[in-house]
């Protein structure tokens, strides 16, 4: 990504893959994955084509579960969160996503 390249080369002009940030969420989501499986999600998702297509790409990720009323007339939209892996599709929670 040219942002990530940009970023590198500012902090010395060492350009590297930017690493998966682990989230270390009370539900423990981190262990529902294995190393390989959490890099070969993040660097498919490095290798979209740019901002646009991994924004569509994290929105296919993520799934109206319920719309919420409160009493104010305010609301709010619950949202359930998907990994997708070759094997099988994983539910972590907005934390770790
Ligand atoms: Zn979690």
């Amino acid at each position: 990504m040219y942002q990530g390249e940009a970023y590198e080369r500012s902090r010395g002009g060492f350009v590297a893959p930017r690493q998966w940030n682990m989230v270390d969420c009370v539900c423990g989501c981190a262990n529902l994955f294995t190393m390989n499986e959490m890099r070969s999600v993040f660097e498919n998702f490095n290798e979209l084509a740019d901002h646009d297509v991994q924004n569509s790409y994290l929105r296919g990720c993520t799934e109206l579960v319920m719309h919420e009323n409160f009493v104010n007339g305010r609301g709010r939209n619950i949202f359930r969160y998907k990994v997708r892996l070759p094997t099988r599709t994983t539910i972590v929670c907005q934390k770790f996503f």
